[in-house]
């Protein structure tokens, strides 16, 4: 045996782990991830069930590695493609290190928090309850929510957060970053996001289309990055097909006279510009593709599986 630093010692200092932000939809999960990162990797609107499968942010704390598996909400599923969103997110669940409960503090101890805490008690890993939107929530109602989940299900440790204001963000972080098991990086130290440019610009632009659009046109079309050209100039040119499931639907995202795709677009490239660091050339287009929905390819291409039923 030898005495003093030596490599193997240096990497076992290291540590690394998943963990999984499970909740109902509308909580704030992608929120806290991009908050925890302090990029945005994740999309984020107003209308519940935008997250469609795992993202995965990476957060570098000290000599940790924390990734963040931010998961489509649980909610009682009706469609083939909310049955695929539940799925994946048990899946992201029972798969990490550690498991954040987050629940909205300003809903308080509701239905969707009893049957999520429920069926968290047959997840094995460590569990961390998060109560975020803090900032609009008043103190005692806030003990008292944590007190009850905490009665319901053994949490060890709580945390009182905003995601959204970054109000007790950076505690949770040291904590996560104390808790991942010891182990080497998966990811490159500067890395923050495992998701290919191709996906992450096609979420880009299905959030735009969930801002400018209404009701439940959003929930029925997917976007795909068909085209991903670097050009001489340092600038990319992106083609993305967005598939609707009807002519009606197609009518309603072009506009009139294509103002509302135009607008889309404007929106989108703003922000892939910015997110790759480089001019972009977007091309949308706008297809109909009867039956998307229960097309096993179209999940492939969204990182779900396919349910069978
Ligand atoms: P997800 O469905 O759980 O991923 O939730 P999102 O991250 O998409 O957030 C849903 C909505 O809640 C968005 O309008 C957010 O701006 C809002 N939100 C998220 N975190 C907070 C917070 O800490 N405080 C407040 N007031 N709103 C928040
Ligand atoms: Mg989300």
């Amino acid at each position: 045996m030898t005495e003093g630093p030596s490599a193997a010692s240096v990497e076992e200092a290291t540590r690394c782990g998943f963990v999984a932000l499970i909740g109902a939809p509308n909580v704030g999960k992608s929120t806290l991830v991009n908050a925890l990162v302090g990029a945005k990797v994740t999309i984020v609107t107003p209308k519940v069930q935008t997250t469609r499968t795992l993202v995965r942010g990476i957060v570098m704390e000290g000599h940790s590695q924390i990734i963040l598996v931010d998961t489509p909400g649980i909610f009682a599923p009706r469609r083939r493609l909310d049955r695929a969103m539940v799925t994946t997110a048990w899946g992201g669940a029972h798969d990490a290190d550690l498991v954040c409960a987050i629940v909205d503090a300003k809903h308080g101890f509701d239905d969707e928090t009893a049957a999520l805490l429920a069926k968290l008690a047959d997840v094995r890993q460590p569990k961390l309850l998060v109560l975020n939107k803090v900032d609009i929530v008043e103190k005692p109602a806030l003990l008292a929510l944590a007190a009850r989940a905490n009665e319901t299900l053994a949490f060890d440790a709580t945390f009182m957060v905003s995601a959204l204001s970054g109000s007790g963000v950076a505690d949770l972080r040291r904590h996560l970053a104390q808790t991942v098991p010891p182990g080497p990086w998966l990811y490159p130290e500067d890395q923050i996001a495992d998701a290919p440019s191709r996906s992450l610009a096609a979420e880009i632009t299905r959030e735009k289309l969930f801002l400018r659009l209404h009701q439940e046109l959003p929930y029925q079309l997917t976007v795909e990055t068909e085209v991903w050209k670097e050009l001489r100039d340092g600038s990319v040119r992106i083609e993305q097909t967005i598939y609707v499931a009807r002519e009606s639907q197609r009518k309603i995202v072009l506009g009139q006279g294509g103002r509302q795709i135009k607008a889309i677009g404007a929106d989108a490239r703003r922000e892939l510009t910015t997110l790759f660091e480089r001019p972009v050339h977007l091309f949308l287009f706008v297809k109909v593709r009867e039956g998307w929905a229960d097309d096993p390819e179209r999940y492939r291409e969204m990182g779900l599986e396919f349910p069978r039923e």
